[in-house]
């Protein structure tokens, strides 16, 4: 039996999603690729080649076994590569766009057809 090396087990757990979640379609071989990893995890985006929708995973290491947690996403690849280490979110800054979107200003530039 040939044995998987270490840096070649998240593509194991990719069999587990072998499909778009969207369009169904099967996802092609090249359609994923790892953009960060860690002794134990790896983040893996793949685009389907269907419906061009993203999805990015997580695909963790468990003493022999392997976990996956994923979630569809509008982010290509380019994207994720560039935003996973950019700093998160603040509670303010979401506080502070709420307040902008409930201007005035704001609302008729929205609403303008
Ligand atoms: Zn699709």
């Amino acid at each position: 039996m040939k044995s998987v090396s270490q840096s070649d087990r998240w593509r194991e757990a990719l069999k587990m999603m072998s499909r778009c979640p969207i369009c169904k379609a099967d996802y092609e071989p090249d359609a994923a690729k790892i953009f960060a990893k860690n002794e134990t995890a790896s983040l893996v985006h793949l685009t389907c080649q269907g419906c061009g929708s993203g999805f990015v995973a997580m695909i963790v290491l468990l003493g022999q076994g392997l976990s996956s947690v994923g979630m569809v996403t509008d982010l290509n690849f380019a994207d994720v590569e560039r935003l996973h280490t950019a700093e998160s979110i603040t509670v303010d800054e979401i506080i502070d766009g709420y307040q902008f979107m409930l201007q005035d200003e704001f609302q008729k530039e929205a609403t303008r057809q």
